[in-house]
This record gives C-alpha cells, structure tokens and sequence, in this order.
C-alpha cells in the first residue's frame, strides 16, 4: 500500500496521500454508482493537441444535463494504488513516470507533453476502469468515462496511452479472486497492441480487437482474435462481421467482459480511415451490451479514442454508449446495492 518508490514531490501531493489513506474504503463507498468520471480526467497538454482531452468533461455534462445519468450516480474514483498498476507495468517505467524522468524519445512514442497533472491523471483514469469492473460484477455493468487505453506496453506508454487501465483491472479482480477469465472487446479503430502483448501467453484473457489494417499501429501483435478492416469500411460490412464475431469469442465463456467503445471508426475522424456513422456505433454499442447481457455476464464500458474533426461528434458517440448502457440494462444506475455488499 506504501508507495515507497514514489518521488518526494509526487508522494507529498494530495493526490497519492489521499489515495493512498483511503484507498481500502474506495469500492464500499462506490456500491451502486455505474458511471465513474474525475473533473481531473482533464490535463493541459496544450492548445491544438489532436488528442481531445475535453471530451470527458463534456460527455459528463450532456448526459447529467440530458437525465441519462443521474449526479449521483457519477462518482469520481481516488487514484489507483502503485502496488496495482505493478502487476502489469515494469517498476522502473512507474518510477520514471511518475518522477518525470521519461527519456525524450518515450515522450514522443506517448505523444502525450508529461507533467505531475497527466501522471495524476492517468493513475486516476485507471481507477476508474478498476471501480467500474467491481461495479458491474455487482450489477451487470459498470462505465468509466475514460480508459481503454490500450497502446500501454508493460515497459512503455504508446499513441496517447500511458498505462494500460484494462489489464490493470483484469489483474486486480484475478488477485481478489472475483474473476478467473475475461474477454476484451476491442472496437476502437486501433489494434489494441498493447493489451494483446500482454496477454499473448494467458488463456485465461480472451483478446478481440476489430480494427483498421492499414491504421497505426503499424507493427501489430496477435490478439486471440484480430478482424482487419480495409479503409472505407461502412456500418452494415462493420456491423455484419461483429454480429458473426459475437457468439464465437463468448465461448471464451468469460466471467466479465471489457468493452472498448472507441469513437474513432467513425467516417468523420481524423485518424479512423473507416466510414461508420454515428447510428451505425450506436448499433454497434447496443449489439455488444445486449449480447453481454442476454449471456448473463457482466460488462465495463471503457472509452478509448476519438478524433473526429469536431469534437462535438466524438463526444456524441461516447454518450451514445452510454445511452445504450441505459437503455439495454433499463436504470441499472439507480439501483444501490444492499447494506454491506463487499467486492
Ligand atoms: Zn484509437
């Protein structure tokens, strides 16, 4: 618990002493929330960047405003303790991210400027996911409104991610013993490497990724099972081959599922080249979430990217998950766990 690897500066900031102090009463003060979301998701990486980091406010605010979500419902996780994010990353890429001593060149691969403000981030976006997976085992699903970011290697960040919250959150429900075996739904227009790196030799971690053939990144790792997609690609090709993939990659028969919602394969993004609409990702969504659900096992709903060339559209398509989240599992946000319910 003790993040004695910590640099002083980091480890006297209120963020690691406040995770730090409380993180064993996190998930009992988090019983019956669904949707997970911290104002400071959001870091200055400066003005122009590609990478749209505004889109969490803003899709936390659409659906608070429209009544999708409830204010209650949406409840910010305490920053993830060391110990778990060590169980997929190297100690010395933590030690040296956290104290700001990446070299050059991985701050280029990251693409993402460092500062104390994404290290707090990240470590925070990852709880979000871990708090969504102990959510959704309590009431068939749970979203955070970040993660997926699945470019994270154990030694490295890649492409706009730094840790890899998914395998975070696979590792501590293995070691809670909550979950023996899990499937990654990978939708975001970019190969998840990252992910299938790390589980290249576990059978107990299904890895499906659906993505762009010709899109970054340009060396790909074996999933468990890849679908590559020539450029151009419309809803009906994209939906069609979903529809077909489902059934095969559930006799996995999984004891929770990640669902990585990524905006990107949409026909406006900057860096998707595929052709889906907003209508067809919202098809996409509710086949995943009603797939998981008619099959009984519980499912997280994860971020990942988007770039469209206006940002308004991304964010439309990340509330649109969570509509269908709303709309496949009825009002799941409001319902609260018993008295004394325990991870
Ligand atoms: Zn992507």
């Amino acid at each position: 618990m003790f993040p004695e690897h910590l640099p002083h500066h980091l480890f006297k900031s209120e963020f690691f002493a406040f995770g730090c102090r409380i993180g064993t009463l996190k998930l009992a003060l988090m019983s019956g929330a669904k949707i997970f979301y911290s104002p400071d998701y959001y870091a200055d990486i400066g003005e122009g960047h590609v990478f749209p980091i505004k889109k969490f406010e803003l899709a936390r605010d659409i659906l608070v405003a429209e009544g999708t979500v409830g204010p209650d419902s949406v409840v910010s996780p305490v920053s993830a303790d060391r110990q778990d994010v060590l169980r997929v990353h190297t100690d010395d890429y933590i030690s040296r991210l956290c104290s700001g001593d990446l070299t050059a060149k991985e701050i280029r691969r990251l693409g993402l400027p460092w500062s104390e403000a994404l290290v707090r981030r990240s470590f925070l976006a990852v709880s979000g996911t871990i708090s969504a997976a102990f959510s959704a085992v309590r009431g068939s699903v749970g979203s955070n409104l970040a993660g997926g970011t699945h470019h994270s290697y154990p030694d490295r960040g890649e492409g706009f991610c730094v840790l890899n919250d998914v395998a975070i959150a696979i590792e501590k429900l293995r070691r809670e013993g909550v979950s023996k075996r899990f499937l990654i739904i990978d939708l975001d227009v970019h190969q998840g490497d990252g992910t299938a790196f790390i589980y290249r030799e576990d059978d107990s971690v299904f890895t499906f990724s659906m993505h762009g053939e010709k899109n970054y990144p340009l060396h790909k790792e074996i999933s468990s099972l890849d679908i590559e997609l020539g450029d151009g690609t419309r809803d009906e090709e994209y939906l069609g081959l979903l529809d077909q993939a489902l059934p095969r990659i559930f006799t996995h028969e999984p004891d929770i599922v990640f669902y990585l919602a990524g905006a990107d394969p949409y026909v406006n993004d900057k860096l998707g080249r595929l052709a889906l609409t907003v209508q067809g990702l919202s098809a996409r969504d509710e086949m995943v979430l009603r797939f998981a659900r008619n099959a009984g096992i519980p499912i997280v709903t994860v971020m990942s990217g988007g770039y469209a060339a206006d940002i308004r559209d991304t964010v439309e398509i990340h509330c649109n998950t969570i509509r269908a989240v709303k709309r496949v599992f009825h009002d799941n946000f409001a319902k609260q766990m018993p008295e004394g319910a325990t991870a």
